[in-house]
């Protein structure tokens, strides 16, 4: 009888989450968003799935000029199916940025599967399944990898997933939460794992955690001395210093 392999160990059994984990959700909460703002949510989430492919690589302003060139052009989802990844692109290139190839491609190839899959171009089906199987189904549209999947999930669909970006990302290895070789993508599956399934308490630390980023846990020169994870962080004197720089 073939033996059977041990299961592997799990990401928080390969790095135990720290007992101030809470404490730092708490402390970014309380300092960038003490009040949740309402989220961003479109009524179809296949809306929620073309913004994301836009904001991809691309900065807010780009993206969302983009968003209101789709809606301009395509005033139904049906319309940009029979213009084809030629005419998409042709309306993401005079809204400008750059990737409009790929993007197009993208958005065509998502609204081309669902036809096919469900002659209908909509994912509301998606509120009728569980977790993971409503991530699953992102996943496995053209495009769609694991963060864009998880930001229509917590935006859209209002379910306790844990979009990691880069900044995230950055201050979560600064202090020690994870590994440093490891990447955004097993980050956001431990966060996953490590934190409790509460829509409300994960919203507000992707909202908090990218601003914390973006304002104070900087790249290049981090605003130690003002951040409110300073006495929890073990990285502040070594990037204060230089020596990670
Ligand atoms: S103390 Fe410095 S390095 Fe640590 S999380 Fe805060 S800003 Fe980032």
């Amino acid at each position: 009888m073939a033996r059977r392999s041990p299961a592997k160990p799990s990401l928080t059994q390969q790095c135990p989450p720290p007992d101030f984990l809470l404490d730092v959700v708490a402390r970014l909460l309380q300092r960038y968003v003490p009040v949740l703002p309402a989220p961003r949510r479109f009524p179809e989430p296949l809306s929620g799935v073309v913004r994301v492919l836009l904001a991809q690589q691309n900065t807010r302003w780009v993206a969302q000029r983009q968003w209101e060139a789709l809606q301009a052009t395509y005033p139904q989802w049906e319309a940009a199916l029979l213009d084809g990844p030629d005419g998409l692109e042709t309306t993401l290139r005079r809204a400008g940025g750059g990737l409009t190839r790929m993007k197009a491609g993208y958005i065509y190839g998502v609204l081309a599967a669902l036809e096919e899959a469900h002659g209908r171009l909509s994912l509301e089906f998606l509120r009728d399944l569980p977790d993971a199987e409503a991530r699953a189904a992102l996943e496995a549209l053209p495009g769609v990898g694991q963060k864009t999947a998880s930001l229509v999930l917590l935006f859209d669909l209002i379910r306790p997933a844990m979009p990691v970006d880069g900044h995230i990302e950055r201050w979560a290895k600064r202090l020690e939460l994870v590994p440093e070789k490891w990447n955004v993508n097993r980050v956001e599956k431990w966060f996953d794992e490590a934190l409790p399934r509460d829509w409300e308490l994960r919203y507000g630390l992707h909202l908090s955690g990218v601003n914390h980023g973006r304002e104070t846990c900087k790249s290049q020169r981090p605003l130690c001395a003002e951040c409110v994870l300073l006495e929890l962080c073990p990285s502040a004197g070594i990037v204060l210093s230089g020596d990670r720089e």
